[in-house]
């Protein structure tokens, strides 16, 4: 079924677990990470990146997402990541996007709350959740560059500020996680993430999860993360299972076949994070 995704955060929090927020490319992978949470009884959160919108364009991409969400057993929401266009926001909300992030993070502090603030009244309106980000997280997301050293990281005080001023429904602090793939550990910095859980009310988002061993996870997911994005892990296991496909196959040429093993991998790696997160037999 899609639902709103501020609902499925709400029973995230109460019940301690995280709802994997997974980046999906095409139908291949949204089904796919569908299937992973049907099998595990688990509600999912389908994100859709900027690229991957504007690629497929935005009014096929949402008729495909809710058609597969509203067959699902599951919970489905459908979310719009990282936007940094408030123009490209308002369409996606309006065409059925049932949440959407406004990344404004990029600006200063009081412009990233004026903007985040006007979609967020504009979406109450229309029964649409918004995610809302404070600091920059390191690494590059879509057309979004945040080289390592330019990261900020968000403060108590700010990220306390700026959930009450822009009433979002879903807030992510950066926090030390980094998008893309790690180059080395990363510095994780639980102190700020409870300092914040404490003084915000409101559903906390950690964003690039790819590349954190299974004991960060959980970590955050007991100091009370209640959604948690993978993108980087989608699209390995999606070129990782062509590329092996091929190349045992040479000369096959049969698209289905490649395709139902490459959906297995996604599939496998969907599961494997909604196990972690502790939101499997949840729905
Ligand atoms: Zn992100």
């Amino acid at each position: 079924m899609y639902v709103d995704m501020g609902q499925l955060l709400a029973r995230a929090v109460a019940g301690g677990y995280a709802v994997g927020a997974f980046n999906i490319v095409n139908d291949l992978t949204a089904a796919a990470a569908i299937r992973a949470a049907e099998e595990l009884r688990s509600p999912i959160i389908l994100q859709t990146s900027v690229s991957t919108v504007k690629e497929i364009g935005a009014e096929h991409l949402i008729v495909l997402l809710s058609d597969l969400a509203k067959r699902a057993t599951v919970p489905v929401a459908v979310h719009l990541d990282h936007c940094t266009d408030p123009a490209l926001v308002r369409r996606c909300m309006d065409l059925g996007w049932s949440s959407v992030m406004i990344d404004r993070s990029k600006a200063s502090f009081e412009e990233n709350i004026r903007t985040t603030r006007e979609i967020v009244q504009e979406a109450q309106q229309k029964g649409v959740t918004v995610e809302g980000e404070l600091g920059s997280i390191v690494g590059v997301e879509d057309d979004i560059v945040v080289s390592s050293g330019e990261e900020g990281l968000a403060t108590p005080q700010g990220a306390e500020e700026f959930v009450r001023r822009t009433g979002v429904g879903a807030f992510a602090p950066a926090i030390g996680t980094a998008h893309g793939l790690y180059t080395g550990t990363p510095n994780v910095r639980f102190d700020l993430f409870d300092q914040i859980k404490r003084r915000v009310a409101c559903p906390l988002v950690v964003h690039g999860g790819t590349g954190l061993s299974e004991g960060v996870f959980r970590r955050l997911v007991a100091a009370g993360a209640a959604k948690i994005n993978i993108s980087t892990a989608i699209k390995i296991a999606y070129c990782e299972g062509m590329a092996e496909y091929t190349a045992a196959h040479t000369g096959e040429n049969n698209p289905l076949r490649m395709d139902r093993f490459v959906a297995e991998r996604v599939k496998a790696c969907v599961g494997e994070h909604i196990h972690i997160f502790g939101s499997d037999q949840k729905a």
